[in-house]
């Protein structure tokens, strides 16, 4: 079958060329894992960070679309010496790609640019995105004269209007892309061909060596006999992948299966044991060390944050967190109700000091602060102070009150073969609390929690919408916060 080889199938080829040949030929298998609401987010960054680095060239004309159309407009202009485009499409050979940025140069040749919203040159990635781009637009008869990577600048900090040639690093990895360009026009016909073929190739799934976490949606279909929880789940076993290598070549698949003196860490050995004599593990006298060294009232806080690539408020970088919810349950002493306090910023300048005056209304001067995964609010913290230095003796003191429940099922003192290996709230409520769900919620995770307070505040989200948003945030928030109360319960019943 004659197929178009675009610049975003070649890369993910380089990755494995079976994932992209399912693609091409067994897209329903292909699209059974729906893009999490991590990666749309980046798609939908990458967009909005291509659309304001178009500023850097305040004379670009926009070709839209990928279709016959748009790759005639596209000589129409390149014949018309245009200056600079954006999303130029070029297509010959079965090959296709738009180029982000293509500016004409004096000698008729041109600089090609390729726009990320990393704030990194990705050395694996971008330079053969790049040589795609030369070789194939080498064959359309454009005489390229350097490329160059355009990504977002970590150190910019904002102040005031948005200083756009700040904001941006202009890399030029020109030489980088043409020590690989020949080799790169190999690939893509290696590609071309591979992909071209109908038949499905057969034998070794490179992913069989891999954690779970790595594995495409086509994994079960090309390793039936691997089953649906096994070996592949075991804690970080990606992290250490000569153990997973090393069980498989001697054929072990199954937990049960796992020599009991083979080389793994504690949770990976006590995963096994709980799975395989289905019982829990509980480490009754360290859980209650753990509980007594708590002081009334106990917080249970919990924080919802949205990284902006492009920095919207003052004292930002690309990416740092703005914080614009907290859920806060206060718990005067063991037998009484907890207490609900929340804060949801809804307006669209900076919430950081709205955020602090009301998390210190609600927050006395003394009590443990239960979080779950302490690094998270403690960083956004940290950064609250150094946008807000009139607070920080109160942000230093909740720092340093701060205890991390996670950490007793981290340390390993309390094991449930249907953590499966996993220690986040929520691997841990459904099985301590099954009463607690979040299935019925209209946002079940904090990156939808974060791209819906993000499209809240868009001009283009009706008041109804915007309710609705309202509705869900508050009620994702406080269940995830009530959780974390609902789980000390659990465990100070299980050891007082
Ligand atoms: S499971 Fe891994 S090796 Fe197999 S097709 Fe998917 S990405 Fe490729």
């Amino acid at each position: 079958m004659p197929i178009i080889l675009s610049k975003t199938d070649y890369i993910l080829f380089r990755d494995c060329p079976k994932n992209v040949w399912h693609k091409f030929y067994n897209p329903t298998i292909w699209n059974e894992s729906k893009l999490s609401e991590f990666e749309k987010a980046i798609i939908e960054t990458g967009n909005e960070v291509e659309l304001v680095a178009h500023q850097l060239f305040p004379l670009g004309v926009l070709i839209e679309g990928r279709g016959q159309e748009s790759q005639i407009k596209t000589q129409d202009l390149i014949n018309k010496k245009t200056k600079v485009l954006f999303q130029p499409v070029f297509l010959k050979d079965n090959f296709l790609a738009a180029v982000d940025i293509l500016e004409l140069q004096n000698d008729n040749s041109y600089n090609i640019y390729e726009v990320k919203s990393t704030t990194d040159v990705d050395k694996k990635t971008h330079y053969h995105d790049l040589a795609f781009q030369v070789n194939l637009l080498e064959k359309c008869g454009v005489k390229i004269n350097k490329a160059f990577v355009i990504h977002l600048n970590s150190e910019y900090v904002r102040q005031g209007e948005i200083n756009i040639n700040k904001l941006f690093k202009i890399e030029d990895v020109n030489e980088q892309v043409l020590n690989i360009k020949e080799a790169v026009a190999g690939e893509m016909e290696i590609a071309l061909r591979y992909l071209s073929t109908e038949e499905e190739s057969i034998g070794f799934c490179s992913c069989v060596y891999k954690g779970r976490s790595n594995h495409c949606a086509t994994f079960a279909h090309s390793n039936p006999k691997v089953p649906e929880y096994g070996v592949h789940d075991l804690s970080r076993i990606g992290n250490s992948k000569a153990k997973l290598q090393e069980l498989i070549d001697i054929g072990i698949f199954e937990l049960k299966d796992v020599p009991i003196d083979f080389n793994l860490s504690l949770p990976q050995k006590n995963q096994i044991e709980a799975f395989v004599q289905d019982r829990i593990l509980q480490d009754k006298y360290n859980i209650k060390k753990e509980l007594d060294g708590f002081i009334f009232p106990l917080y249970f806080l919990d924080y919802e944050t949205f990284p902006a690539a492009i920095p919207r408020f003052d004292g930002f970088s690309p990416y740092q967190q703005i914080p614009f919810q907290y859920s806060l349950f206060v718990l005067d002493s063991q037998n009484s109700e907890p207490r609900h306090f929340e804060f949801l910023y809804t307006n669209t300048d900076d919430p950081t000091l709205e955020f602090t005056k009301s998390l210190k209304n609600n927050i006395g001067q003394e009590g443990t602060i239960i979080v779950w995964n302490k690094g998270f609010e403690c960083k956004i913290n940290n950064e609250i102070a150094k946008r807000n230095p009139g607070h920080v003796l109160f942000i230093n003191s909740v720092n340093a009150r701060v205890y991390d429940l996670m950490e007793i099922f981290g340390k390993q003192y309390y094991v449930h073969k249907d953590f499966k290996g996993r220690i986040s709230i929520k691997s841990v409520l459904p099985v301590l609390v099954p009463e607690l769900s979040y299935k019925k919620l209209g946002i079940q995770e904090g990156g939808l929690a974060s791209q819906k307070w993000n499209e809240m505040n868009l001009k283009s989200t009706s008041t109804q919408e915007k309710e609705k948003i309202i509705k869900d945030l508050k009620e994702y928030c406080k269940l995830d916060t009530f959780a974390m109360y609902a789980i000390w319960k659990h465990l100070y019943e299980l050891v007082f």
